[in-house]
């Protein structure tokens, strides 16, 4: 699937996708809650009211750059949490190299926060050794979110998560660190969204006047639009994770900016009631503007 904004491609490479399977990262969501919402189906929930999610990375093509955006899960990672997520062998980079994105040719990886299903592509074990995936590539992380990533250690899956896929990048020379609302070039900027992470950031593209937000993980899925308060079990501060839905969706709702979840396709974002919701945009033509 693809999104054009501007002179800007947005390709999405899918690792894993489930339909239903969801309640461990959004235990208050049941069926009857999302039948509710008629607008969830079919694009982002079945008609038994089970949620679709993915794991997935976006190439984003500027005129000048590669990006990936997020990394998802890797292959032969051990130490996760979710069982499922250990010892994975999936086809992920034959599937992005067949969109036409070798891993050589990506000039920068970017990762909207330090999670488990975030980082994993960031490395591939090599002769035992855990290397850069993306051999070319400089890699940008928020400072804040390595600063306490470094810090907070004391849970064995995520001393794993950072020693396997973070850090071996730091070692490298390959990452730049970086302020939460830093402009990465003319089409891709920061915006700081703290609350699922502490230093969590969301990634606006801009070009020819069309504007598409990949939100990240500010939300897991499209309910939580209509329901802000609804805090996924992942989120590190609850409060301030529903503070900071409000205020993203709110600014870009109603206007012609895409957006694009970490774990959810694309929409518009629509103001309906006190809330929000997503009006799905299933085209692959041009977007936004
Ligand atoms: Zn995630």
């Amino acid at each position: 699937m693809q999104w054009t904004v501007g002179k800007v491609e947005i390709t999405k490479i899918v690792e894993l996708e489930t339909t239903g399977g969801t309640r461990f990262i959004l235990p208050q969501v049941g069926p009857d809650d999302v039948k509710a919402l008629p607008w969830l189906m079919p694009h982002f929930a079945n008609d038994e009211g089970r949620l679709k999610m993915t794991i997935k990375s976006l190439v984003v093509e500027t005129p000048s750059q590669r990006i990936v955006v997020d990394t998802c899960l890797g292959n032969d990672k051990q130490g996760r949490k979710v069982p499922a997520w250990n010892d994975l062998h999936n086809p992920f980079l034959a599937d992005m190299t067949a969109a036409g994105y070798p891993p050589e040719s990506i000039d920068m990886v970017l990762c909207t926060h330090l999670h488990v299903d975030h980082v994993g592509w960031n490395t591939r074990l090599v002769d035992g050794k855990w290397v850069p995936t993306f051999p070319d590539a400089r890699y940008v992380f928020g400072q804040t979110e390595y600063a306490y990533r470094k810090n907070h250690r004391e849970r064995p899956e995520l001393a794993a998560v950072f020693d396997d896929s973070v850090q071996p990048i730091m070692e490298a020379g390959r990452a730049d660190l970086v302020a939460s609302d830093e402009k990465l070039s003319d089409e891709i900027s920061l915006i700081p969204t703290p609350g699922h992470s502490p230093g969590h950031m969301s990634v606006l593209i801009s070009s020819d006047g069309e504007q598409c937000l990949l939100a990240g993980d500010v939300a897991h899925h499209p309910v939580q639009l209509a329901h802000l308060d609804w805090s996924s079990t992942a989120d590190f501060d609850p409060v301030a994770a529903a503070a900071t839905r409000r205020e993203l969706f709110g600014r870009f709702a109603d206007t012609p900016t895409l957006v694009i979840g970490g774990h959810f396709d694309a929409g518009f974002i629509k103001r309906d009631g006190n809330a929000f919701r997503l009006e799905a945009f299933s085209g692959s033509t041009r977007a936004g503007g």
